[in-house]
Parts: C-alpha cells; sequence; structure tokens
C-alpha cells in the first residue's frame, strides 16, 4: 500500500517549521522590501520611507492562563507583543489591529477590561487602533495583533545586518518574566484546593509585573533616534537570549561570543531562581517573554552606546564558522542552543 509519509511538528521545531511551510514563498512585488525571516514585513512607503507589518496570535492554555492573567493586563501585554516587534525594526509603532476569539463562557465585562488594557497600552505608546475582527471559539479566548510602523528606510534595522566584531547590546534584564510566570504557576499549584486562596507573591512584585505587564521598549527607539544610532541588527527578546542571538547569527550568518557574567539578571530574578533549584542563567537564556532589544553596534561605537545607561553589552559577534558560544566565567565554551515554542 502506498502510504503518505507523515513528520511530526516536534521533529522539525518551531523554527525548522515555519522555514519548511515558507520556503516557496518567494516574493514578486517590488515594494515588498523584506517578506518572511525578520521581526516584521517592510514594505516600501515612498522614495525614502518604509511600512512595517507583524502579526502575533495569543491563545488561552498555549500563551496566557486565564485563572492568573487578569484580562486588563492581557490586553496591555498583547499590544506590547505587537508593539515589541515593531520596534525591533528600528521603525515607530502607529496602528494596530486587534481580533478576537471568544468563546460563550467569557461575559462582555471581562472583554471590556481587556479592550481597556489595550486602550491604555495604545495610549502609552501613541498607537491607534483602528479595526480588527470577533469570531466565536470552541477552544477559549484567542488574541491576534497587527502591528503597523513607519519608519526610514536607511533606517531599518534586520536580523541580517550585524558585522564582524561588533557589540551585542540587551536592554534591561533577562528571565525576570521567566521566573514571574514559574511564580504563578506554583502558587496555582499550592492553591489548587484552598478554599480562600491567598497567594504568597511579597518580594517578587517585579517579576509577576515583567511576565503580565511587559512594558515594550519604545524609550530605546527614541533615545537611538536622538543619538543618531542606527544599530547594523536588531530582534526583540521573546523567546529568550539564547534563540534571539542564534536567529541573528543565522540571519547575519555569523557566530557570537556571549559572556555569561556580563548577562544582566534582576535580584528578584536570582532570588526566586534559587528557592525554587532553577538555574537562573538558563532562566535568562532560554527564559522567554522579556521583550526587551537586543541589536549590534560596530565596536567603535562602544562608548557612546555604554554612555546612554540603558544598555548591556554582552558579547560580540565573530565569524560564521566559530559558531555561536556561552562563555563561562572560568572561561570554558558552551555552544548555544535554540528552544522555540514556548511560552
Ligand atoms: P517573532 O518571534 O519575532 O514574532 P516568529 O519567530 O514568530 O517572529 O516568526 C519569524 C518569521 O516567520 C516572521 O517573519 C514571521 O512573519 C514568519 N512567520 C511565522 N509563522 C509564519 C507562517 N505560518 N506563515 C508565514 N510566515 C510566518
Ligand atoms: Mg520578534
Amino acid at each position: 500500500m502506498n502510504q503518505k509519509k507523515r513528520t511530526e511538528i516536534a521533529e522539525l521545531g518551531e523554527f525548522g517549521l515555519i522555514d519548511e511551510l515558507t520556503k516557496g514563498a518567494t516574493t514578486s512585488n517590488k515594494r515588498t522590501l523584506c517578506g518572511v525571516g525578520d521581526d516584521a514585513a517592510v514594505i516600501a512607503a515612498g522614495r525614502d520611507d518604509a511600512t512595517v507589518v507583524t502579526t502575533d496570535t495569543m491563545l488561552e492554555g498555549i500563551d496566557f492562563d486565564l485563572t492568573y492573567f487578569p484580562l486588563k493586563h492581557l490586553g496591555y501585554k498583547a499590544v506590547t507583543v505587537g508593539v515589541s516587534d515593531v520596534l525591533a525594526m528600528n521603525a515607530q509603532p502607529e496602528q494596530i489591529m486587534i481580533s478576537i476569539g471568544v468563546s460563550s463562557k467569557i461575559p462582555v465585562e471581562a472583554l471590556q477590561d481587556l479592550y481597556e488594557g489595550i486602550n491604555f497600552a495604545c495610549n502609552e505608546l501613541g498607537v491607534d487602533l483602528v479595526g480588527g475582527d470577533t469570531t466565536a471559539s470552541m477552544t477559549g479566548l484567542v488574541i491576534n495583533i497587527t502591528t503597523i510602523g513607519r519608519a526610514k528606510r536607511k533606517a531599518i534595522t534586520y536580523r541580517s545586518g550585524a558585522q564582524f566584531n561588533d557589540l551585542i547590546c540587551i536592554t534591561g534584564n533577562m528571565g525576570a518574566a521567566y521566573m514571574g510566570l514559574q511564580l504563578l504557576e506554583r502558587e496555582k499549584r499550592v492553591l489548587r484546593d484552598v478554599e480562600n486562596p491567598e497567594p504568597q507573591f511579597t518580594g517578587y512584585e517585579y517579576l509577576l509585573q515583567r511576565y503580565l505587564k511587559p512594558r515594550a521598549r519604545k524609550d530605546i527607539i527614541d533615545v537611538l533616534a536622538e543619538e543618531k544610532i542606527v544599530p547594523t541588527s536588531m530582534i526583540d527578546v521573546s523567546d529568550g537570549l539564547a534563540s534571539e542571538v542564534l536567529q541573528i547569527c543565522k540571519a547575519s550568518k555569523c557566530g557570537a561570543r556571549i559572556y555569561l557574567d556580563r548577562i544582566p539578571i534582576a535580584k528578584q530574578t536570582s532570588a526566586l531562581a534559587e528557592e525554587m533549584h532553577i538555574d537562573p542563567v538558563v532562566a535568562a537564556l532560554n527564559g522567554g517573554n522579556d521583550y526587551e532589544l537586543m541589536f549590534t553596534v560596530p565596536l567603535s561605537m562602544q562608548e557612546q552606546v555604554m554612555r546612554l545607561g540603558l544598555v548591556d553589552i554582552v558579547g560580540h559577534i565573530t565569524r560564521e564558522s566559530t559558531g555561536a558560544y556561552l562563555v563561562t566565567p572560568d572561561g570554558s565554551d558552551i555552544m548555544l542552543r535554540a528552544q522555540g515554542f514556548k511560552e
């Protein structure tokens, strides 16, 4: 019998799957400057300008758990997730469209809360909600957000622009959102059978905020513009530092060295990681959900970038043939690996 070949998604992983599905997607319109493969697609708009556009989907039970995720925060976070990809192109976010799939178990008031959070984030970022779609869902809440932004073509930062010897910079700190999620999951487990649950979050409020209400780093894009710094490449940190470094290496055909002791990790992140017997470096490398920005600049800009006081230099770009490594304080090299397909 002629049996059709069946490949499990797990064999390819998230990024392998995207590559497989989009390998036939060639572009033919001359205004499509960049298609699949970056944080957003880039479309020419006039001679010097471009529009960037990106879409993100969040599913109940996969990307969020409504037993502890306040809907107002979820609305705020959805906007952050979308805007973050536009910022990663060094573009200014301008419009969003939101589509929702709702099950009958969710009351109108809850959706009003969701939109309160969406509107709050839009006001904060100067973004207009200009449309969307509403459908029924049989599998819980679905949120899709399309985000549109604008930039000068020559200021757009692609994942593919990193050069040999460039410095790798990151904003904020890594792993806090992941530890916030671990804390929420722990309290959910502990309090499952308790009648009036009182979760223990004292001392870890920052971690919760980083997971539930992450801020898009528009401030960074504004400062870079003021300082006339155009990074050679940029990506937002949504899947964890390791995964993003590997994406830059793949797109730029280069290697990288990341120094473990230079990765910024907040005190609360280390404290909870220690309490929960998790290695804080693993949380920082693979945690995800940080929505910070990672970018590269030429070595000659080291002082200028340091003076901003907004970024940490965690490593540098090497030749492709040398691969992507994490360097530990005792000098040993650990090969970086991507994870993907996770919250
Ligand atoms: P990000 O984490 O920055 O949102 P992703 O890893 O989701 O980026 O996507 C990487 C690239 O692949 C993007 O350019 C995105 O538009 C594209 N992409 C992802 N999924 C699909 C799909 N199902 N069909 C076409 N393009 C896709
Ligand atoms: Mg991204």
